[in-house]
């Protein structure tokens, strides 16, 4: 009697720990089927139908903000739609396209957290962003320069390298970092974004305003007081960027980009935001 009560403890207990074991595997595998759609975007994508772009508000020509419609416009948000109808076709997954605004400093925290899936907003690629986070091959050519006012007797960043000139940047761009080592000696003032950096030039409360020439080209157009001066003094090529270790979307995208490189798409869209850029050679913007 002892002995049998004590085999029916023993297989309980051992259907009780296979079941602990089973649970517990079941668990493992799902939790590690979560984690990889998280981590890889591509398949977060395509199980969803849809890629969240981080596009600029605050970026004439490239993101900026329709107050009306509340949706950006811009050669970045064009090029996002048309990579993502290219996605579609290579994947043989229907997706579609979503916008965030992103600033100049939220990007890479927003692609870290998942809240946008892949950015294309006139981000520079750098061996300091590369480390965490991952680019696509250059898909725009910038440098930065600088934009000042027409009768300000100023020709260049060299020109500026005084401890009278403040030179406006906006946080969180590679302006922030690189206006110093081309004028030491000049004061800084950091902002928050492009349209606080154009008041405050405008309220004189700097000489210049300084990021890529591509940018600044768009406060040029809207205000004719102002002029960029001294060609670039950087090279800073344009990719789009998704979170670190996202190989195949990476491939995907390079893929999908030289295919809008080479069937027209990209020099339509550069033709359509760059053609009517006074001071502007947009046929040397083109894929060739
Ligand atoms: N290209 C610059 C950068 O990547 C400026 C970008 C921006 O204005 O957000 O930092």
């Amino acid at each position: 009697m002892e002995k049998a009560k004590k085999r029916q403890f023993g297989i309980i207990a051992t259907i009780v720990l296979a079941a602990v074991i089973v649970l517990g595997l079941m668990w493992a595998t799902a939790t590690a089927k979560k984690n990889q759609e998280h981590q890889d975007t591509l398949a977060r994508v395509e199980k969803l139908g849809r890629i969240v772009w981080g596009v600029k508000a605050d970026t004439k020509l490239f993101g900026l903000m329709d107050t009306k419609t509340g949706v950006s416009k811009g050669f970045d948000v064009d090029i996002a739609k048309a990579l993502t109808v290219q996605l579609s076709k290579q994947t043989g997954v229907p997706m579609s396209a979503e916008f965030v605004p992103v600033s100049s400093s939220s990007k890479i925290q927003l692609l870290k957290n998942t809240n946008i899936d892949g950015t294309v907003s006139t981000m520079t690629i750098t061996p300091e962003r590369e480390k965490i986070i991952d680019f696509t091959k250059q898909y725009f050519d910038a440098g930065q320069s600088i934009l000042v006012k027409k009768d300000s007797g100023i020709k260049s960043i060299k020109d500026m390298n005084d401890s009278k000139y403040t030179i406006i940047v906006v946080v969180g761009t590679t302006a922030a970092e690189e206006t110093k080592k081309f004028a030491p000696k000049a004061k800084l003032l950091a902002v928050q974004d492009y349209a606080t950096g154009m008041q405050a030039l405008k309220a004189g409360q700097g000489q210049a305003m300084s990021t890529d020439n591509a940018i600044l080209y768009g406060f040029a157009t809207e205000n004719p007081d102002y002029q960029i001066v001294g060609g670039t003094f950087t090279h800073g090529p344009y990719g789009i960027a998704f979170d670190n270790d996202q190989g195949p979307m990476i491939r995907e995208t390079n893929k999908a980009l030289a295919t809008l490189k080479k069937n027209g798409v990209y020099n339509k869209l550069i033709k359509k935001w760059f053609s009517n850029v006074p001071g502007l050679d947009w046929h040397e913007l083109e894929a060739k």
